[in-house]
């Protein structure tokens, strides 16, 4: 009964219920986009999500990340494991587990291994690239996004059937993005749309679904600019080119 109106959609079925029930996810980051994911993938019924973030709640996260309140950060609540709790009651049949701490080269084996898709809800480019670099190395997908202002971006990558971060970006970046959320601000509207966009190609690469988007999209949804890019693999991409 839980999951019928789901079942419903003629691109899920009952055939792609069972897909997501079985699906194991991890998402690295639970703040502005981590806090939809999370919700949309417990929701939706995967059969495990691992929710990893070192952080705590702080008072200027609770315009934009929605599964967090005021007692966390009275409580200074670490976000991975109060997520956690709070996805149990959500859906108690979902295992959900979280990890406080951060990804990084070092631990992203261990972390990581054992999913079947990685999702990120990150907020720096240096994250982005090691989970880029496991997932093509790995053969596992991953779904890239990133907020600032009132902009998104998010690109599915699918290792060996389409292009990678560093094909799209070559150059390691600095932390630019995280710099850019305190010095450009963000409204709330933006990482809930781009997690919805992320969480939407989730179920559809669980379910192996033909209708998976690969290209780039960008979003404003201050000025209402959306542009979708089809992205090239670059033969010489230090990742993922030959
Ligand atoms: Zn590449």
């Amino acid at each position: 009964m839980r999951y019928q109106r789901q079942i419903q959609f003629a691109g899920l079925g009952e055939e792609g219920q069972a897909k997501l029930g079985r699906a194991r996810v991890v998402q690295a980051g639970c703040g502005g986009l981590g806090s939809t994911l999370a919700q949309c993938m417990v929701r939706a019924g995967v059969g495990k999500l691992t929710i990893i973030d070192q952080d705590t709640a702080d008072i200027t996260n609770l315009h934009r990340q929605f599964l967090f309140d005021e007692a966390d950060v009275r409580k200074k609540a670490r976000k991975a494991v109060a997520a956690a709790e709070k996805l149990k009651n959500a859906d108690s049949g979902v295992e959900v587990v979280g990890i406080a701490t951060e990804l990084s080269s070092s631990n992203a084996d261990r972390l990581l291994s054992g999913h079947d898709l990685v999702l990120d809800g990150t907020d720096n480019m240096e994250t982005r690239y090691i989970i880029n670099d496991w997932c093509v190395k790995n053969n596992i997908p991953w779904i890239y996004g990133g907020v600032v202002g009132a902009t998104g971006v998010t690109m599915v990558v699918l290792p060996g059937k389409g292009p990678c971060l560093r094909c799209l970006h070559p150059e390691t970046e600095t932390d630019e993005s995280a710099a850019s959320v305190e010095a450009l601000g963000i409204i709330n509207t933006v990482p809930a749309f781009i997690a919805l966009l992320q969480a939407t190609e989730a179920m559809k690469l669980l379910i192996n679904s033909p209708d998976l988007i690969l290209d780039l999209r960008i979003t404003d949804l201050w000025s209402g600019d959306y542009q979708r890019i089809s992205v090239k693999q670059d033969p010489q991409c230090l990742c993922c080119g030959g």
